[in-house]
């Protein structure tokens, strides 16, 4: 027969650790960019751990951290495979072509299990690529939370005419309190 809890809790010994009353509440865009931090630690691409979390009406409709494709090695095992582009105002950029990026990756888990996203909002730990940007468009994201700049630089132009919202939650601003 299971021993009985102390205290009130179901877990064992962690009455104590509980947050005291007086503890501020998390806001909804602290919640949900902290799940995308922790989804992040799935991440398998050794060029940089990313995590998205779709969500409409404070409900989480889906995941995604960025790594290769189901059943196939990762990045961590058999190291990245870096290509390089040149964007149009001729910067260079370093990808890894295994991994699929956190945001598509949440996108394609919602299409698997027919989840609609229409309308939702997606929170990410480092703001979209232009690629992923063009498919958050046509998916109907309403407003793109990120908490890390990422050449943000490079969309820019693709923001202002597509009209999607894009807000930075800075972690860094909510842990100072
Ligand atoms: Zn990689
Ligand atoms: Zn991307």
């Amino acid at each position: 027969m299971a021993e009985e809890t102390k205290g009130g809790c179901c877990c064992p010994g962690e009455a104590e650790k509980m947050a005291p009353a007086t503890e501020k509440r998390l806001g909804w865009n602290e919640y949900f960019m902290s799940v995308a931090h922790l989804i992040s630690r799935r991440a398998t691409c050794t060029r940089g751990h990313i995590g998205a979390v779709i969500v409409r009406e404070n409900s989480i409709l889906s995941t995604g951290y960025n790594g290769a494709p189901s059943g196939l090695p990762h990045c961590n095992d058999s190291n990245c495979r870096i290509y390089r582009s040149i964007h149009p105002d001729g910067t260079v950029e370093e990808n890894c072509v295994n991994a699929i990026h956190a945001e598509i990756n949440a996108i394609a888990q919602a299409a698997k299990h027919g989840v609609s996203i229409k309308d939702s909002d997606i929170y990410i730990t480092a703001s979209p690529c232009i690629h992923c940007l063009k498919v958050l468009i046509n998916v109907g994201i309403k407003t793109i939370y990120y908490d890390k700049p990422y050449k943000i630089e490079h969309i820019a132009d693709l923001l202002r005419l597509s009209g999607i919202k894009l807000v930075q939650i800075n972690m860094q601003d909510y842990q100072k309190g």
